[in-house]
């Protein structure tokens, strides 16, 4: 009997990678890859950034041209939804009726914007941003707006903040918590974030909840919020935040929770069913909790780790956002540190962050400080024995210090 090979939902990096990797791998039997979107795999990171601004066209944000996927047998189908998982009978049902079976099956069926649950928030001009196609809209309607209100100063919100703001719009950002992107960085990146975006004009507004959209003439005017204050709009971008997209594979009997949940081996309790990327949760050593992460590097290293010979997943995560003409890197998970030293000042705009937890460094965010982030992945990977004091240092080699310890670890 012959295979009936690799099923893939989903063609976002996840599901991309994972193809792609396969091939690599020597991976002989049919791959399919499925796909909502009518898009050929594409970068999403461009879409809040080079692709608004005018810098990334289409063409550069395809992940590979159209014929690599014919040259490396994989079979990419694009507009067709996965409607259902037949466990039991070993396929999927698509919208248009027809089953795929499959061998193994990869839910890479990423994530989907948080909606904003506020009247008017269906008025025109009320955009989100996940997709290319809403990147496309977005682009258009911004070339047009004078005035932008930007709702959540996570990484979204912030890098079409500065797009708008590079492009000569009027920008107020609002942000429910004390501070922004609170989620994942020190207060002291905030705080020299929240001054980046200032200095270029970019009204800051922090502990602010909107209240109401509100339109007039059937087109969005304004964003009011909770305190009684009104901004002018004729666009409102919100990102504040996403869901997975888990509904699938819990109506086929998979356990979900915050994601599909996957063991160490990024495997379903189905031992044929994967789950990887922005959809899934997996036990995450560097975090010492299970974890659902939205990134690049989770999306592209779960990919990698399931096409390979079966191991343990235990990548290191890192991110990146870059706003204006700063880049922020992350490495590593600073949930539950106890203790921040810097490196570098904030006048120069060159700072890292160090974050430990119990004395062990565990995190490490840089502004415009590349070596200190890939060397922070090092130290952090390696499970080195940097103290804060050595941390802090700027007279302490860090790449020397990692180098050493590295190499006896
Ligand atoms: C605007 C933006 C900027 C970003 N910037 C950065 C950045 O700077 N750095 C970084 O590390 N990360 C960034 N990210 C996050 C990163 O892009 C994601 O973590 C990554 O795309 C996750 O890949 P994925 O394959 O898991 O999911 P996705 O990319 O979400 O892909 C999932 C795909 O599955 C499809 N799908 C879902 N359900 C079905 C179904 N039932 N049938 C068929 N298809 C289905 C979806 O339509 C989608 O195309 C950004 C994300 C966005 C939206």
């Amino acid at each position: 009997m012959t295979s009936a090979g690799t099923v893939i939902i989903g063609t976002g990096l996840g599901g991309f990678q994972t193809a792609t990797s396969l091939r690599a791998e020597g991976y002989q039997e049919s791959i399919t890859l499925i796909g909502e979107e009518r898009h050929i795999p594409y970068q999403r990171p461009p879409l809040s950034k080079g692709f608004p601004l005018g810098t990334q066209d289409l063409e550069s944000i395809e992940l590979r041209p159209e014929k690599f996927y014919q040259d490396h047998q994989i079979n990419l189908l694009t507009s067709e939804r996965v409607v259902a998982i037949e466990t039991a009978e070993r396929c999927v049902r698509l919208s248009s009726g027809a089953r795929i079976p499959y061998d193994k099956l990869v839910l890479a069926a990423g994530a989907r914007n948080r909606l904003l649950r506020v009247p008017g928030a269906d008025l025109d001009g009320v955009l989100y941003l996940r997709s290319l196609d809403e990147a496309i809209v977005l682009k258009e309607r911004l070339s047009s707006a004078r005035e932008v209100v930007v709702i959540g100063g996570g990484f979204v919100g912030l890098e079409l903040a500065a797009v708008a703001s590079s492009l000569g719009k009027t920008v107020t950002v609002v942000e429910a918590l004390p501070r922004l992107m609170s989620r994942v960085v020190a207060p002291i990146i905030s705080e020299f974030f929240g001054e980046l975006h200032t200095s270029k004009g970019v009204k800051i507004l922090c502990r602010a909840s909107v209240a109401k959209i509100v339109g007039a003439h059937g087109k969005l005017a304004s964003v009011a919020l909770t305190d009684g204050t009104t901004y002018p709009a004729d666009l409102a971008l919100v990102g504040v935040g996403v869901a997975p997209n888990f509904e699938l594979a819990g109506s086929a009997g998979l356990a979900v929770s915050n994601g599909v949940r996957v063991n160490d081996y990024l495997e379903t309790q189905e031992e044929n069913i994967f789950a990887i990327g922005d959809c899934a949760e997996h036990p995450c050593a560097f975090a010492g909790a299970r974890l659902r992460l939205e990134s690049v590097q989770n999306a592209a290293d779960q990919a990698a780790n399931i096409a390979g010979k079966r191991e343990r997943y235990g990548a290191l995560p890192w991110f990146w956002t870059d706003q204006f003409d700063v880049k922020l890197q992350m490495a590593g998970i600073s949930h539950g540190h106890d203790r921040i030293v810097t490196r570098g000042n904030l006048e120069s705009k060159k700072l890292s962050a160090f974050y430990f937890r119990e004395n062990r460094l565990v995190a490490v965010d840089s502004i415009n400080r590349p070596l200190d982030h890939m060397i922070g992945r090092k130290l952090i990977a390696a499970g080195t024995l940097l103290t804060p004091e050595q941390a802090a240092d700027e007279t302490v080699d860090l790449k020397k210090f990692g180098q050493k310890l590295t190499v006896g670890h």
